[in-house]
C-alpha cells in the first residue's frame, strides 16, 4: 500500500512522518528545490495559545493542541522551540473586558498557561513596552520556533522510517478508475501508485484538488509583510507582543525571532485575484508594520536595525476554518487545505488528526509498525558548542573549523550535512543551516556554499542555483 502526500509544507510533511508510523510506504512530493519553501518559510514562527480562534472550530481544537505536541516533537527532531510567552496588550479598562473576552475564549479552547497582569508586572515583564499600555494578558504557553526546519526536520525523519521525498516535481493530476485513484502523474512525467493521496498544497490546495475533479471551497490569498530587524533589537523585548486582536486578525506585532532577532508584522491584506507569485512588500505595508512596532515598543523602529522585508499568503476561505476532509468525487483522496494561522501551531495536531480520523474515512485500515524511528540525529551547530566540544569536532573533522558564513558562524561541515540531507540550492543551505540569515544576508557567504554545492554535488558552478530553476548565479566565464 502506498501513500501520496502533494506538498512539502510543515503540513505535508508532519502528515508523511505521520504516516510512516504505519505500514504504508510513503512518498512526500515538494515541487520546489527544497522541502519548507511555501508558506511554511513566511510567517511569524509563532506557536500560539490558541485564545483567540472561536471555540468549536477545527483552529481552536488543533492549535491548543498542536502547541502541547511541540515539546516532544523538537525534542525528536531537533529543532528549535523557545516558550517566550506573549502578551496582548490593552491600555485603559475600557479595554479590560476584550482581554477578559480572549481570557474566557482561551480556557474553552483548553489554553494553560493564561492570564491578565496589571501595569507593574507589565512593565518588569517587558521594561520597554509603551507606557500607554496597562494591563496585558499573558499566555504562557506561546512559543517560537523556526518554521521550516520542523518541515525539513520532519522529512528527514520520513527518509530515515523508508520514505521517499521527492523535491523539484510537480502534481499535475492523477489515472482514476471506479472513483478511486490509481497513480498519480508528476510533471515530468513520472506515474506513482497511490492508494492514498493527501493534498497538503498550501496555497495551491484548490489547484491541486480540481487537477483529479475534486470540488473545495475557493482560495483567497491574504498577504502579510514583515521587516525582520538585527539582533540588537533583541535588547528591547523578550516576549510575542499583540496589540489587540482586530476583524483583521491579530494584529501587526513584535516578534522575537529564535536566532535572535525581532520582526515586525505582518500586515494583513487580502490579493484581489489568485497571484501566489505575489510576495512582493509594498511601501504603504511596510510604513504600517513600522509604525505598530514603535506604537508597542518605542524605539524598536530603528532604521539601523533593519536587515530585509519579505511577505508570506495565508490560503482562506470564506469560512475561515481549516477545511480537512475526505472527497465526496473520490474514495481515497483527502484535501488538507485553507491551513491559515495558526497553521503552523496547529500542524501536529492537524497531521495526527487527518491519520487517525480522515484515513479511516477511505477504508483504509493502518497497522502500527514496531520499527518506527521516532528520532533523528542532532546536527551540531560549531556556532552553539562549548569550546571542548568544538575542539572535539574539530580535530575530527577539520572542516568543522572552516568558518563559511561569519554572521552566524556556520561551519562547512554543516554546509554539507545540509547537502547530504537534501539541500540543493544556496537557499537550501540558508534554511538548514542559518549561512546567509545574518547582517550580510549571503553577501560574503553565498559564493563559497555556491562552490560547496558544486564540489558536493559534482556540477559545474553554473549549475548551482539560488533557490529555483531560474535563479541562475554565475551565467559564463568572465576569464579563462
Ligand atoms: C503572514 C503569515 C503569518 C503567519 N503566522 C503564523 C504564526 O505565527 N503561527 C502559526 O501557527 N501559523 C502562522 N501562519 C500560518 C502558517 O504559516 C501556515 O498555516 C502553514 O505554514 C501552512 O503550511 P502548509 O504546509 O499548509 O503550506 P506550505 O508551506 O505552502 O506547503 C505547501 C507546499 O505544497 C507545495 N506544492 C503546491 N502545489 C504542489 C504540487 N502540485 N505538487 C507538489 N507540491 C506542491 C508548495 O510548493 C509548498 O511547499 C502564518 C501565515 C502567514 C502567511
Amino acid at each position: 500500500m502506498q501513500a501520496v502526500v502533494i506538498g512539502g509544507g510543515v503540513v505535508g510533511s508532519l502528515i508523511a512522518r505521520e504516516l510512516t508510523r504505519y505500514k504504508i510506504e510513503v512518498v512526500l512530493v515538494e515541487k520546489s528545490e527544497d522541502i519548507g519553501q511555501g508558506v511554511t518559510k513566511a510567517n511569524s514562527a509563532i506557536l500560539h495559545g490558541g485564545y483567540d480562534d472561536p471555540p468549536d472550530t477545527l483552529r481552536a481544537k488543533l492549535c491548543a493542541a498542536g502547541n502541547s505536541m511541540f515539546t516532544r516533537l523538537s525534542e525528536e527532531l531537533k529543532f528549535p522551540v523557545k516558550r517566550t510567552g506573549s502578551l496582548v496588550v490593552a491600555r485603559g479598562r475600557d479595554e479590560l473586558p476584550r482581554l477578559e473576552e480572549l481570557l474566557e475564549n482561551g480556557i474553552r479552547n483548553g489554553v494553560e498557561g493564561l492570564r491578565i497582569v496589571e501595569k507593574s508586572e507589565l512593565k518588569s515583564l517587558e521594561p520597554y513596552i509603551s507606557d500607554e499600555f496597562n494591563f496585558a494578558l499573558l499566555c504562557s504557553s506561546a512559543g517560537i520556533t523556526e518554521p521550516w526546519m520542523v518541515a525539513i526536520s520532519s522529512s528527514i525523519n520520513v527518509s530515515e522510517n523508508g520514505g521517499k521525498i521527492i523535491t523539484s516535481d510537480e502534481v499535475v493530476g492523477g489515472t482514476m478508475r471506479n472513483g478511486r485513484i490509481e497513480k498519480v502523474l508528476l510533471r515530468s512525467g513520472r506515474k506513482l501508485r497511490a492508494d492514498l493521496v493527501i493534498n497538503a498544497a498550501g496555497v495551491f490546495f484548490e489547484r491541486v484538488a480540481s487537477s483529479f475533479g475534486v470540488d473545495v471551497p475557493s482560495v483567497k490569498l491574504r498577504k502579510g509583510e514583515y521587516i525582520l530587524l538585527d539582533k540588537k533589537a533583541s535588547s528591547l523585548v523578550k516576549r510575542i507582543i499583540f496589540p489587540l486582536p482586530t476583524a483583521e486578525g491579530k494584529g501587526r506585532l513584535v516578534v522575537p525571532t529564535v536566532d535572535g532577532g525581532v520582526l515586525l508584522g505582518p500586515t494583513s491584506v487580502e490579493l484581489p485575484g489568485f497571484t501566489p507569485e505575489d510576495v512582493s512588500t509594498t511601501y504603504e505595508g511596510l510604513v504600517s508594520v513600522r509604525n505598530s512596532g514603535e506604537y508597542l515598543i518605542p524605539g524598536i523602529d530603528n532604521p539601523g536595525w533593519y536587515v530585509k522585508s519579505f511577505a508570506g499568503l495565508r490560503p482562506e476561505t470564506d469560512q475561515k476554518d481549516f477545511y480537512i476532509r475526505k472527497a465526496e468525487e473520490l474514495e481515497n483522496f483527502i484535501t488538507v487545505g485553507a491551513i491559515r494561522s495558526p497553521g503552523l501551531t496547529a500542524a501536529p495536531a492537524i497531521a495526527e488528526y487527518v491519520v487517525t480520523r480522515i484515513v479511516p474515512e477511505t477504508g483504509i485500515r493502518l497497522v502500527e509498525r514496531d520499527d518506527f524511528v521516532s528520532s533523528i540525529k542532532e546536527r551540531e551547530r560549531i556556532k552553539e558548542l562549548s569550546f571542548e566540544r568544538a575542539s572535539q569536532l574539530i580535530d575530527k573533522d577539520p572542516a568543522y573549523g572552516r568558518i563559511v558564513c561569519q554572521c552566524n558562524e556556520v561551519s562547512e561541515t554543516e554546509v554539507i550535512q545540509a547537502i547530504r540531507d537534501g539541500a540543493r540550492t544556496v537557499d537550501g543551505i540558508k534554511f538548514r543551516t542559518r549561512a546567509g540569515f545574518g547582517r550580510c544576508q549571503g553577501g560574503f557567504c553565498s559564493s563559497s556554499i555556491a562552490r560547496i554545492l558544486a564540489r558536493e554535488l559534482k556540477k559545474d558552478l553554473s549549475e548551482i542555483r539560488q533557490n529555483n530553476e531560474r535563479s541562475w548565479i554565475v551565467s559564463e566565464k568572465v576569464r579563462q
